[in-house]
């Protein structure tokens, strides 16, 4: 895979504590922090604290126990933030997007968890 990670970015700076986040969890391996520009009363970022630019990257790439600790946080946190069908939450939705067309702002791989109100459908009309 040819993925070229740019130490510069956002997240590499937050994970370096070069710059402040509203942290909602913490793990060996992932991060999970408040989005800066919130699109829903519940949106969080969950990010791997390895160099992994895009899902492809990370879920090609990284380790069987980065992944696991990633997933198990993701589903922690629909709990946790009351989200979760499974556990009397309204629902979220899981956004990863990756490179131009996925239009992609931040170069380290993330996954938004949106909840809190009704989200609409998968794609807004151009
Ligand atoms: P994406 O288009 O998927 O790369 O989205 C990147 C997200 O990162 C956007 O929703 C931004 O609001 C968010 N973001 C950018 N800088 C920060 C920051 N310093 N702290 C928290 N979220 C940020």
């Amino acid at each position: 895979m040819a993925y070229d990670y740019d130490d510069d970015n956002v997240f590499a700076k937050i994970l370096r504590g070069e710059i402040p986040n509203k942290t909602v969890a913490e793990t060996e391996h992932s991060l999970a922090f408040h989005d800066i520009r919130g699109q829903a009363p519940v949106h969080v970022l969950i990010i791997p604290k390895g160099r992994y630019v895009a899902a492809d990257h990370f879920y090609g790439e990284a380790s069987d126990a980065e992944i696991l600790d990633f997933a198990r946080l993701t589903a922690r946190l629909c709990g946790e933030l009351g989200i979760s069908p499974g556990a009397g939450g309204s629902g979220y939705r899981q956004i990863s997007n990756a490179g131009q067309h996925g239009s992609q702002e931040v170069p380290h791989f993330h996954v938004h968890l949106l909840g809190g109100r009704p989200l609409g459908r998968l794609l807004e009309a151009d």
